[in-house]
């Protein structure tokens, strides 16, 4: 009787030990994937998103392999990403699909985690060509207001690690933490985007060259470098529009704006001002280079020729005014006003309309100083 009960109270200390092991692991399972949750929630670019889903749920889970597989309909998951430099080329476990309907077709509108073997689970798109298969997948399907996002694919090369008939609570819950991450996510950037960006022709928006001009010219004041400012405006453009039509005036807009990008280099900052007109600002670039860039950009416009239907094509031209900000002094303190020299550039693009329309005029230097003082103007 005694050894019976001995016998059975040592069973029971075993069940036990058995499931306090059990709930620790829980536990342990529990914190990574709150960890990991609260470190997606605080991030904010696509970038950060991406490359903590890579690391970080590869090794808290001690996956041998991932996916990530995203719908990118409009192209713009693939330039958020370049954008931020990071390289897809590098990344092999990201799939980029253009296909929505490939979620809907093969995950349905359940949010309910697969799990299984991979032989009958994992849809070949899903997974990377390149990259070996797993032998037992999780696919985490990410769908947010009725939207496929995409899905994440955890893979392990232990056929028993996910099987069918497991729970997938906290799979389930990864999912909807990332969807709502992605969603945000992808609504910032765009956010962000169409605050600095002009939609129609790419190239930064006003608003974006008010900010940058006044750090340029303070960056300017630190290290004495001159720098030019360029005001393009197109001629008769409001012809082109009356004419053709505004769809072929817009092909217009974004053929110009590719012409004068085309002319800068990688520091340099284009943005539409307006309508038709263009500002550039070149930092480092003293009153000659400033000229020399604007004659390229005129002679581009002038030359190139925009085909708007099997026998007719459209010759454009620009007029262009420059200025120019000189230092005096490096390292002075002195005030700066971003309208005066915006000003002397304006002025040069008058006179050079005035004076016949396709042309560049220098409005001459903008001198750094209390109150700005001008010198010198002339046409090329
Ligand atoms: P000038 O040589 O003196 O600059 O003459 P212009 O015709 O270019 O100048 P004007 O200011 O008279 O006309 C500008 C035109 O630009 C008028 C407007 O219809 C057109 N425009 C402004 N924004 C857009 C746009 O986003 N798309 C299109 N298609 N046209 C635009
Ligand atoms: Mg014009
Ligand atoms: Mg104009």
């Amino acid at each position: 009787m005694d050894t019976d009960l001995a016998t059975e109270v040592r069973m029971l200390e075993s069940h036990i030990d058995g499931m306090i092991a059990r709930v620790q692991r829980n536990e342990d399972m529990l914190k990574r994937f709150h960890d990991l949750e609260m470190q997606l929630l605080s991030l904010n670019s696509l970038k950060e998103l991406v490359e903590n889903i890579l690391d970080d749920a590869k090794s808290a889970f001690n996956l041998q392999s991932l996916s990530l597989v995203l719908a990118d309909g409009s192209g713009d998951i693939s330039t958020f990403l370049a954008e931020d430099g990071f390289c897809l080329q590098d990344a092999p476990s990201v799939v980029l699909t253009p296909s929505v309907g490939l979620f809907k077709a093969k995950l349905g509108l359940s949010q309910r985690v697969l799990l299984g073997d991979a032989a009958t689970v994992l849809v070949p798109e899903f997974w990377p060509a390149e990259q070996k298969r797993p032998a037992s997948v999780a696919l985490i399907p990410l769908i947010r207001r009725g939207v496929h996002l995409g899905c994440l694919v955890f893979g392990s090369d232990d056929k028993s690690r996910f099987e069918a008939n497991m729970s997938s609570y906290f799979l389930d819950r990864l999912g909807k933490v990332l969807s709502v991450c992605m969603e945000n996510t992808l609504n910032y950037e765009q956010l962000r985007r169409s605050s600095l960006f002009d939609t129609l022709t790419g190239v930064n928006n006003r608003r974006f060259f008010e900010q940058r001009i006044e750090e340029e010219m303070l960056r300017s004041l630190r290290t004495g470098d001159d720098l030019s400012c360029l005001f393009i405006d197109i001629d008769f453009f409001k012809k082109v529009n009356d004419t053709y039509g505004h769809q072929v005036g817009d092909t217009a807009l974004r053929h110009v704006a590719e012409c004068l990008r085309s002319q800068l280099r990688s520091n340099d900052i284009l943005a539409r001002y307006g309508g038709e007109e263009f500002v550039a600002i070149l930092p480092t670039a003293a009153e000659q280079k400033g000229t020399e860039v604007a004659e390229r950009m005129r002679k581009l416009v002038e030359r190139s020729i925009l085909p708007i239907t099997d026998n007719e094509q459209l010759e454009l031209t620009v007029s262009i005014g420059v200025s120019t900000f000189v230092v005096e002094q490096a390292g002075s303190s002195s005030s700066v006003e971003k309208t005066d020299l915006i000003e002397v550039a304006d002025k040069a693009l008058y006179q050079a309309k005035h004076s016949g329309r396709n042309k560049v005029v220098s409005g001459g230097v903008v001198l750094s100083g209390l109150s700005a003082k001008t010198k010198s103007s002339a046409s090329i």
